[in-house]
């Protein structure tokens, strides 16, 4: 495996920060445009990001498929003692429990459902994920990439459809073998992982719904809603925005922007994410191969290509579509929602081609949710004087929005390094100075700060309009993005390769 941390690219990088911080430094229409590249932003008092879902159209876990039913693993007893007991077993979870796996540390993964999810989430997986996976399971990364499409560049277009930024990730194929971006449904990357532990032999303990945890002398002792109890040295809360796990440890969830604790606001933008068959033909400004976001109409039109289950020749043409919306959605956003939207801020609905605007055949899935950043006080806690441990990683220490395909990427990534480092924690002699965990937590902070504000500042783009101040903003990102330096070191950025470089205070 390459390594990621070439020093061309980080003198490359330092260059384009300072460019791209002068540009942005100088215009005053940018003043909101804060792109999180300034190397002094690393604050580890807070970061954020968050999924607060709306009610959904459909119960937002749908039942378990008959495919996933038969996943099911027989009924595996919990055992009285572990050294972790991973709660959730969401992607997050999931790559902790396989990096646990891989190292040989006992390990029991607990979900309070009945089976997977099977909703419409995450629609792909950043080099950073696929890397981290990669180093201890090259065989689940091989299954991946067999369901996905890699996505080598990312393009952004204006409502006039100028192409404002075309992110060559590509360009970053000395540094990994994962030059793209993998497109594919977060519920078939689940399905993979979950595979994967199950050849590892870890059992996830399904309808496992933890209710508290106290420390003891031994650990912790992790209570179930069945009325079992388990004890482990490390409590891991993979378990999603909602944590129950954070709610227990009495970790604070806060809005790193203001520090306060991360509340709803009306403010909060909305989003409907729509799973559809389009019609044929597909227009040629709506691409198969890749992510396109239109800006420009006060709310972002992405799409991206996925590839189908079925073997229906009709489901050839699977897109997902996110649409940032300015007012609250629909609770039940149905096929006429949805394209009105394509039609009046979609590839086609400005520049009038004899194409027309991409029509969508059949609506397979929506929902409406919104978003808001958010990041906890810490990520580790130990119980005072045992040792006993509770760490979140995933959504359940931080949140953001889809812009930039970030949430799932630094959830798998959060949980692969925390793997590694228990492992140091639990074989390197204590000695004086921070410990295994303590570096964890200072420098996962430190990332999903640095992720949640990059996520922020691409958000001021997708939600700008045409209105002077947004094409100004669009103008220097255009200038930018054709400085190969600046176009890499965003490229980094959001491929999460460029999280190594960061450290955190310890
Ligand atoms: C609509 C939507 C669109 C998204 N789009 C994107 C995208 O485009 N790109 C991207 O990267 N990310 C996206 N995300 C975010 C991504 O889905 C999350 O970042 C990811 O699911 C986080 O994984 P996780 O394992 O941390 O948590 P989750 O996937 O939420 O898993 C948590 C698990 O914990 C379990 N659990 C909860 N409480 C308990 C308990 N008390 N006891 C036992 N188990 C419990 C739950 O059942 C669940 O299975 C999207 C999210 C949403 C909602």
């Amino acid at each position: 495996m390459r390594t990621a941390d070439g020093p061309g690219l980080l003198t490359a990088k330092a260059a384009a920060l300072s460019s791209l911080t002068d540009i942005l430094h100088q215009s005053p229409a940018l003043h909101h445009c804060r792109i999180a590249v300034a190397a002094g932003s690393r604050d580890n008092g807070y970061s954020a990001d968050i999924y607060a879902p709306l009610p959904p159209t459909r119960p937002f876990i749908a039942p378990p498929s008959p495919s996933q039913l038969r996943e099911m693993p027989a009924e595996t007893a919990l055992p009285e003692a572990t050294t972790v007991c991973v709660v959730g077993a969401g992607p997050s979870g999931m790559a902790c429990a396989l990096g646990l796996a891989a190292r040989s540390i006992p390990v029991v993964l607990v979900d309070a459902l009945e089976a997977g999810h099977n909703s419409s989430r995450a629609i792909g997986i950043q080099a950073s994920a696929l890397e981290a996976l990669n180093a201890t399971h090259p065989q689940l990364v091989t299954d991946l990439l067999s369901d996905g499409i890699p996505s080598k560049t990312f393009t952004t277009i204006d409502l006039a459809e100028r192409e404002l930024l075309r992110l060559r990730l590509y360009d970053l194929a000395q540094y990994t073998q994962f030059p793209f971006m993998l497109l594919l449904t977060q519920h078939k990357a689940e399905r993979r992982m979950r595979a994967a532990l199950s050849a590892a032999g870890v059992p996830i303990h399904w309808n496992t719904r933890v209710t508290s945890y106290t420390p003891s002398d031994a650990g912790h002792v992790v209570s179930f809603a069945s009325g079992q109890t388990l004890t482990a040295r490390y409590v891991v809360g993979a378990d999603g925005h909602h944590s129950t796990i954070r709610f227990l440890a009495g970790i604070a969830l806060l809005n790193p922007l203001t520090r306060q604790p991360s509340a709803p606001s009306p403010a909060d933008p909305s989003f409907v994410v729509a799973d559809v068959l389009l019609a044929e033909p597909i227009p040629p400004n709506l691409p198969r191969d890749r992510i396109q976001i239109m800006v420009g109409g006060g709310g972002m039109v992405l799409s991206a290509p996925l590839l189908s289950d079925s073997p229906n020749p009709r489901k050839k043409n699977f897109f997902r579509l996110y649409l940032g919306v300015g007012e609250t959605p629909p609770s039940s956003p149905d096929l006429a929602y949805v394209q009105a939207i394509l039609d009046t801020r979609g590839p086609g609905a400005v520049v009038k081609t004899e194409h027309g605007v991409v029509k969508v055949e059949e609506l397979l899935h929506a929902a409406r949710y919104r978003t808001r950043p958010a990041l906890v006080e810490k990520m580790v806690q130990r119980a005072e004087g045992r040792e006993a441990w509770t760490v979140l990683i995933g959504d359940a220490a931080h949140g953001n929005a889809p812009a930039g395909g970030q949430g799932m990427a630094l959830g798998i990534c959060d949980g692969a390094e925390l793997a590694a480092a228990i492992h140091e924690h639990l074989t390197a002699p204590a000695g004086p100075g921070p410990d295994a965990m303590d570096v964890y937590a200072a420098r996962r902070h430190a990332v999903a700060y640095q992720v949640v504000t990059l996520v922020e500042d691409i958000m001021q783009v997708e939600k700008g309009g045409m209105d002077w101040k947004s094409r100004a903003r669009n103008n220097v990102i255009w200038a930018a993005g054709r400085v190969a330096p600046v176009n890499r070191l965003l490229a980094w950025k959001i491929s999460g390769l460029g999280n190594k470089d960061i450290k955190g205070k310890v």
